[in-house]
């Protein structure tokens, strides 16, 4: 009797399984690619949202 457990895919929701998979927790290479392009897009806009506000252009010149 083999007990072979199975996940919802982080990425997919598709069943997967936890043994004799390189890819877990995910169920292919793709949606663990795609979970880390996710990641690295989410840090980048992050990253680019810190503008600096200049506030000298506040300033009136008669
Ligand atoms: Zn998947």
């Amino acid at each position: 009797m083999t007990a072979i457990t199975t996940y919802p895919c982080p990425t997919c929701q598709k069943p997967a399984t936890w043994t004799d998979n390189p890819s877990r927790p995910f169920c292919s290479e793709r949606c663990k690619l795609i979970d880390l392009g996710a990641w690295a897009s989410e840090d980048y806009k992050i990253a680019t949202q810190d503008t600096p506000f200049s506030d000298e252009l506040s300033e009136n010149q008669h």
